[in-house]
């Protein structure tokens, strides 16, 4: 749902993940019960200065046709904590085809889980209709739970506090009331965004249960923004952590690629640690770091890597999920490799060959990567040894490669890791990238002097 991208700053972008907003003025509190509980527009810091247009127009339009309509999710909650937010979804009590029908750049999606998409050009704007997650009346159990109690159906239309139940965290059920500028809290948002807690709505077990992607999804918003995981929903973790197998290996992809790639990998890789799902995820790698012990060269490698990614979504460069996987899997293969290349004399390139298939499948027996990343993470791997040897032959190749900057980059990061003996070629890679056509041959011709003395 990573939709809107703002051409301009809502909020000076926050400069690294220490830097995090706090609330300015405490939000006012409230009571739970049937009604919610409202703040209204004084009492909380949300401007419709700070919204994307094209959300404005698709929310008046709806509320001029009589409809209800909010702002929800992630949005509302990030301008609540003065945060830029990523996207912002659209709730009503329009259906599809009622929204289809006010919308002439509107599209439905979805067979059975529907959603409208409005566009602005390359823009779009998402529009859900209230959902519940309580079975109509005479509906069978089976038919929407499976007996691990995993939700399979989803797509009962409800009112705005069915809604509110059913989705995940308290902090992400808050509703932005176009017509009045007030925020509705059905079920203790507010107070869980004050005192800084991320709190699963419902019984933490059940919720795991009906989808236990919503335990990477607590990960990654404790580690975004640097909330506590409330204790019932932290130690429901550990009882249901085991049912994240049954989770689509494809949907896994999405989650761990969200978990990576949105500025908040280095925390994320901590807590994934800490609640002992990392090795679910990836069980090579994480055999790999336990038998390293606690910090060992595979753990500074990935807690590098991480690092470097978050830094790259503050410059507003891309994170490439080809890459974090190929260093992810870089300590796993390369252990492979050397023992063929012991137990079976193998050269490099033919070790390489064999072991780099097993490593993915194995892999893509837990998180499925989609084929394209996967060629690109076999050319990132491949390369590393290119870049070593700096074959005269393949010298230009290699640089015009479109995966040279990723292997150049695993490259930098290894030799940041005490491989000593990639220091050299690291350093006259970085000159050669530096270099016009003219300096880049000379630095050819001076390799082959070396060479040919040799
Ligand atoms: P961000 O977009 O910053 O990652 P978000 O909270 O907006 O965070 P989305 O994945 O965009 O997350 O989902 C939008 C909203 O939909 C959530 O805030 C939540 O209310 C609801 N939601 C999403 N996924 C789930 C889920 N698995 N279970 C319950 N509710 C969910
Ligand atoms: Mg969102």
């Amino acid at each position: 749902m990573a939709i809107f991208r703002p051409h301009f700053p809502l909020f000076p972008p926050w400069k690294h993940k220490k830097e995090r907003d706090s609330l300015q003025d405490r939000l006012p509190e409230g009571k739970l019960g049937a009604c919610p509980h409202i703040l209204t527009r004084p009492q909380h810091g949300i401007s419709r200065r700070d919204m994307n247009p094209n959300v404005l127009k698709v929310l008046y339009r709806l509320v001029n046709a009589k409809f209800e309509a909010y702002l929800v999710g992630g949005g509302v909650r990030d301008l609540l904590l003065k945060k830029y937010p990523k996207d912002f979804d659209v709730v009503s009590n329009a259906t599809p085809e009622q929204i289809r029908k006010l919308f002439t750049n509107c599209r439905l999606i979805g067979r059975r889980f529907r959603l409208a998409h409005i566009y602005f050009g390359k823009e779009i704007i998402e529009v859900a209709t209230f959902r519940s997650n309580v079975p109509p009346q005479g509906a069978k159990e089976h038919e929407f739970k499976m007996e691990s109690g995993m939700i399979v159906r989803d797509n009962i239309y409800g009112t705005i506090e069915e809604d509110a139940q059913r989705r995940d965290f308290t902090v992400n059920a808050l509703y932005y009331n176009i017509k009045d500028f007030s925020v509705l809290d059905y079920t203790g948002g507010i107070t869980d965004l004050n005192r800084r807690l991320l709190r699963l709505i419902g019984k933490p077990q059940e919720r795991y249960q009906e989808d236990p992607a919503r335990i990477l999804r607590a990960i990654r918003f404790a580690a975004k923004l640097g909330f506590q995981l409330e204790s019932q929903t932290r130690d429901a973790i550990l009882e249901t952590k085991h049912l994240l197998k049954q989770v689509p290996r494809a949907r896994l992809f999405e989650e761990v690629r969200k978990l990576f790639g949105e500025g908040y990998a280095a925390p994320c890789f901590e807590l994934l640690l800490e609640y002992d799902l990392f090795g679910t995820l990836f069980p090579q790698t994480y055999a790999c770091l336990l038998q390293e012990g606690q910090r060992g060269k595979t753990y500074q490698l990935l807690n590098g890597m991480f690092e470097n990614a978050d830094e790259r979504v503050v410059q507003q460069k891309p994170v490439t999920p080809a890459f974090f996987f190929a260093v992810l899997l870089w300590t796993v293969l390369s252990k492979q490799i050397a023992k063929h290349q012991r137990q079976k004399r193998k050269k490099w390139r033919s070790a390489f060959e064999l072991v780099a298939s097993d490593v993915l499948d194995q892999q893509m027996s837990c998180v499925a990567i989609p084929r394209h990343f996967v060629l690109r993470m076999k050319d990132i791997w491949f390369l590393q040894e290119v870049l070593v040897a700096r074959d005269l032959n393949r010298i230009l190749d290699c640089f015009h490669h479109s995966s040279f900057r990723a292997a150049y980059d695993l490259l930098t990061l290894r030799s940041q890791m005490e491989e000593e003996a990639l220091r050299e070629p690291v350093k006259w890679w970085t000159r050669f990238q530096s270099l016009s056509d003219e300096g880049r041959n000379a630095m050819i011709a001076n390799l082959k002097r070396h060479s040919d003395m040799r």
